[in-house]
């Protein structure tokens, strides 16, 4: 097989994975025209920066040795399989960065023989991208769970990004559809990379000529709805991952059947929603000083589908309302809806040369269609004063448009190693 037949087939199956967000567009060049989208998996990420950076995105190999039921590689599916040679990764890379198509790799795998065997040709890649090819480019690479420690600390020594999938959000749901992995395995190599990031920042600060360890961070991505556990639960794993294993970022994707199997749910549709709102509520986690246990509970265990998270946590919560916008602190003005991390900042520094006025606050980025029920402005509210919970609600869902459909995703879940 070419090396192009294995590009198709192989960034074809790199789709499902959406740690690395992609623009999974398809268009065909006009044949006058110039350009093409992302016929050779050459997907779209964003750096911490918020800069936009085209990957070329593909697995090693889809030939795998286990056995996932959600996943359209496992052993037993009848699809093509193909396996690139380090040397073609390669080479892949450097003809698209050459050309200009793009500004890095990702490169992830299904099982090849073991994961070590795996896991050795996917750190060739990179170490002769770095070292032969002194290649400068952005690189997010997959580890393979079971690998050894020493290869995870070589993926860390010349990927930007490394990232370990946690696939399910329970070692129950993992033994039923997963059965060839094991939370220890996945957790494991998470916990030394979080370990080996923190001591390369202490070592840099001594000494910055200290070599660099994954300095993009690490991130895993995590199935939503192919198994039972609710919101909460969800949640609390990620909670966890943040604080435990120096995570940067969790990735949901809604569970989309691609492969038949009894131990799978039948939806009706993805649940593009829940992960949507998941993102919302991962997002208060990260920035927004929220706890799990603030958002959800055992006796609440489920994202409300009407409104985001911080919205039906303040409907929850009248007693810390309203909010005097001209007086509190930065946590304060995070809990309110409408305001953001941003807009908080710029509160804080505008009202230190006068009191913030309702045209001050829209200039400031405040959302005041959705704040004014939450907020007072020098002791003046914009509605009427003790509005019950009940009341704002009808009327957020009046004003916000709040109830319109799930959005949609452009990519499909990520289900590799
Ligand atoms: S999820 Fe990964 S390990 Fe499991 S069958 Fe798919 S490619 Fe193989």
């Amino acid at each position: 097989m070419d090396t192009l037949a294995k590009l198709q087939i192989l960034s074809g199956a790199a789709r499902y994975d959406a740690s690395c967000a992609s623009s999974g567009s398809k268009r065909e060049v006009p044949s006058c025209g110039t350009g093409n989208t992302s016929q050779s998996g050459i997907c779209h990420s964003w750096s911490d920066d918020g800069r936009c950076i085209s990957l070329l995105k593909i697995l090693l190999s889809n030939d795998c040795r286990y056995d996932c039921a959600y996943c359209v590689n496992r052993s037993t599916n009848s699809v093509e399989r193909a396996s690139f040679t380090a040397r073609e990764v390669v080479d892949l890379t450097l003809d698209f960065y050459r050309r200009n198509y793009i500004e890095g790799l990702f490169l992830s795998s299904a099982v090849m023989q073991s994961p070590d065997v795996t896991m050795e040709r996917m750190v060739r890649v990179v170490e002769t991208l770095r070292t032969e090819e002194h290649f400068g480019g952005y690189i997010h690479l997959k580890i393979i769970p079971g690998c050894s420690s020493e290869l995870v600390r070589k993926a860390g020594l010349y990927a930007d990004r490394i990232s370990v999938n946690i696939e399910l959000p329970s070692q129950v749901s993992l033994q039923r559809l997963a059965p060839q992995k094991h939370k220890d395995s996945i957790l494991e190599p998470m916990a030394l990379i979080g370990r080996e990031i923190n001591s390369s920042l202490v070592e840099r600060q001594a000494d910055r000529r200290a070599p660099r360890f994954a300095p993009a961070g690490q991130s895993t991505q995590m199935i939503i709805g192919a198994s039972p556990e609710n919101d909460f639960q969800i949640l609390r794993l990620s909670q966890g991952l943040y604080k435990k294993m120096n995570l940067k970022r969790v990735y949901y994707s809604a569970y989309v059947p691609v492969s038949a199997d009894n131990r799978l749910p039948v939806l009706a549709a993805p649940p593009l929603l829940r992960e949507h709102r998941l993102y919302q509520a991962d997002w208060l986690l990260r920035f927004y000083g929220f706890s799990a246990e603030e958002i959800l509970s055992d006796d609440l265990p489920n994202l409300d589908e009407t409104f985001d998270p911080k919205t039906a946590w303040a409907l929850r919560h009248p007693e810390f309302f309203p909010v005097e916008i001209n007086r509190a602190d930065y946590a304060t003005l995070l809990r309110v809806p409408g305001i953001g991390v941003t807009s908080a900042k710029r509160i804080i520094a505008a009202r230190r040369f006068s009191a913030i006025t309702p045209e001050g606050m829209k200039k400031i980025g405040v959302v005041i269609k959705r704040a004014k029920y939450f907020i007072t402005s020098s002791g003046r509210s914009f509605e009427k004063p003790d509005q019950t919970p009940a009341l704002i609600r009808q009327q957020l869902l009046l004003g916000e448009g709040y109830g319109a459909p799930p959005p949609r995703q452009l990519v499909f879940p990520g289900l590799f190693a």
